[in-house]
């Protein structure tokens, strides 16, 4: 698994350097904040949701380089999939990066999430890596709640 340390390295680091899908969304149906006090880790999700699909979706935030890449790995593997797709994949991120560190990825199955897999040897970064999919499924189970204007 040297390999999925490097892609580890490069798929973070250019997440981190050129987020994907960052700032306010324009059309956004709801939002959600999430914060990780164990690593003052803060993001904002923004989705525009219409009946089943999730058809944008964006973040803000300020963090470290795994909250960031986290964030912005999320916004493109999410859009234009449904909401049930979305919470699956969610579930799924969560029990990868909180497996038994010494057990093999099964990377065809996660894609580009398994370049996630090195948190799992800090527990301490485990919640930067879920941050985002956490505040992403507050955004879902509140679908078309009005983006509050404050
Ligand atoms: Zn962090």
């Amino acid at each position: 698994m040297t390999d999925l340390a490097d892609l580890y390295q490069q798929v973070i680091l250019d997440h981190n350097r050129n987020p994907r899908n960052f700032g306010p969304l324009a059309g956004a149906t709801c939002q959600a904040q999430g914060h990780n006090p164990l690593c003052g880790d803060r993001v904002t999700v923004f989705a525009r949701v219409s009946g089943p699909t999730i058809e944008e979706v964006a973040f803000q935030g300020s963090g470290c380089a795994i909250s960031k890449a986290a964030a912005s790995m999320m916004t493109t593997l999410v859009k234009g999939r449904s909401v049930a797709e979305v919470e699956a994949l969610a579930t799924r991120f969560h029990s990868m990066v909180t497996s038994d560190p010494n057990v093999p990825v099964e990377a065809a199955d996660l894609g580009k999430l398994a370049a996630f897999a090195g948190v799992r040897a800090f527990p301490t970064r485990v919640k930067c890596a879920t941050l985002p999919w956490h505040a992403l499924r507050a955004v879902i189970r509140g679908a078309g709640e009005p983006v509050s204007t404050e």
